[in-house]
């Protein structure tokens, strides 16, 4: 299996390149050269199956011979070993049509666990065989930080860096990044905003003699291994509900466009979803797009679901590729464009994209609205993510085909809002229930490129 970008111009590479590798040196994001197909019989035979089990079927074909199956399989399973529920992704019934797919029960209590746990033991077990060590940097406003930590926290190839914005993330993600006691994972707080970190992990990268010299690698969320350990639990709640015998309907919390997406690859490789349907918050770049075929940028205003408050969305580059029918040129040239303020979608590809995709957008009086709404009638309680992913699940209802909601966050990890909205304080898992109790680590660092370099060239040579 071979690996393209979506801008045409980089190198061709095999999965285990192009998951280490991360960005593609033409600015692109890798896709597969060919998107495996899964019959109708493959498809059935998932019913029933282990989470495990059906992470193994959908993902092997996309991993060439990086790994044997053996290997392959102890992977998943260590992955997923750290999950609080047997069932990793649990349905949860809504009404009588729309379910919800619990995808927090993970370590750090987000959906980003089911992709980062399983790239920690991806990257230990190609980097074992080499012998080879990486550095991994990251920039964080919550969510994606956590996971990391979570997931390489005590594996003997790997350091981990992660900036998070000095007082800016919420309690429980600062302390889910703080409180790992293993010496190769790192909490950096920087006097600065979400922008600065970012910013500063750019620089590091564009820095070749320090990149090479500490071995940087990045996790973000264009990573392709990461797209594709979510395209699983796609198929395993659509057949847990009688696909392929049936369609079902996903709608998804979106910001960087990674989850949809893995729902659109689920799509393409024959598994029967009728409507993908993209939430977004009062940043709604993507619901523009897809509503006035307009892709223009006009700043990020902070919501109450932080998670998804994005300016622009890095995964939709892939899914304009498809829609552009392939054609690297053309979005190279569309990502020119949006340096200078913008694109318009041609008529062709805004055919395709919604032929594939629905959207929707949520206020921020409505996504409070839903948590108390759905609070009242069904006892569950939502996160403000997966709320807005639930008001726009009720706008796109249809008779006899299931819609399926995916949570992506644990209510617990934004307990302010969820108790304003619902007058229940949301209680932290019992796996973590004494977070608040435990010792923190935290090493505070100015907003400047040479002192978080020297920083980090200390620790890792040490
Ligand atoms: C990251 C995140 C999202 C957005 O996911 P994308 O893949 O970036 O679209 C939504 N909700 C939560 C809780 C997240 O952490």
């Amino acid at each position: 299996m071979k690996y393209i970008s979506t801008r045409g111009a980089a190198p061709v590479l095999s999965f285990e390149e192009a998951m280490l590798t991360g960005l593609a040196r033409d600015g692109g994001l890798y896709l597969p050269e060919t998107i495996p197909q899964m019959s109708h019989g493959d498809i059935a035979a998932l019913a029933g199956q282990s989470y495990e089990e059906v992470a193994f079927r959908v993902m092997r074909p996309f991993i060439g011979d990086a790994f044997t199956d053996d290997e392959f399989h102890e992977i998943i399973a260590r992955a997923y070993a750290g999950f609080a529920h047997d069932a990793r992704a649990p349905l949860v019934q809504l009404g009588p049509n729309h379910h919800l797919l619990e995808l927090f029960h993970g370590p750090t209590l987000a959906f980003k666990d089911f992709a980062m746990q399983l790239i920690g033991q991806l990257f230990e077990a190609a980097l074992k065989r080499s012998g080879k060590r990486v550095c991994i940097v990251g920039a964080t406003s919550g969510d994606t930080g956590s996971a990391a930590i979570g997931a390489f926290r005590g594996l003997e190839a790997v350091d981990v860096f992660i900036l998070y914005p000095h007082g800016r993330v919420s309690e429980v993600q600062r302390r889910q990044m703080s409180t790992p006691t293993e010496a190769n994972v790192h909490a950096l707080a920087i006097d600065g905003y979400f922008d600065d970190a970012q910013a500063r992990v750019k620089d590091m990268f564009n820095h070749f003699e320090f990149r090479d010299a500490v071995g940087l690698a990045g996790v973000n969320s264009i990573n392709w291994a990461r797209v594709l350990a979510q395209v699983v639990y796609y198929f395993y709640a659509a057949t847990a509900l009688g696909a392929p015998h049936r369609k079902v309907s996903f709608t998804v919390p979106t910001g960087n466009f990674g989850d949809i997406f893995a729902g659109y690859i689920a799509k393409r490789m024959g598994l029967p979803i009728d409507r993908l349907v993209v939430a977004t918050n009062q940043n709604d770049i993507l619901h523009r797009c897809l509503t006035q075929a307009e892709y223009t940028p006009n700043g990020v205003k902070p919501s109450i679901s932080p998670s998804m408050d994005i300016g622009v969305s890095s995964n939709f580059e892939r899914a304009l590729f498809e829609a552009y029918g392939r054609d690297g040129r053309a979005i190279a040239q569309l990502m020119d464009e949006l340096k200078e303020g913008g694109f318009t979608v041609s008529q062709g590809a805004m055919q395709a994209l919604r032929e594939a995709f629905d959207s929707g957008r949520v206020s921020e009086e409505e996504t409070s609205a839903t948590i108390t709404r759905t609070f009242a009638q069904t006892g569950e309680l939502l996160c403000p993510h997966s709320a807005i992913g639930v008001q726009v699940a009720e706008a796109h209802l249809t008779p006899g085909v299931p819609m399926i909601t995916l949570a992506t966050a644990h209510p617990a990890k934004f307990p302010a809002t969820v108790e304003a909205a619902s007058g229940q304080h949301p209680p932290l898992p019992s796996h973590m229930a004494d977070l608040y109790e435990r010792p923190e680590r935290i090493t505070r660092i100015a907003n400047d490129l040479g002192a978080i370099e020297t920083l980090i060239t200390e620790r890792t040579t040490s």
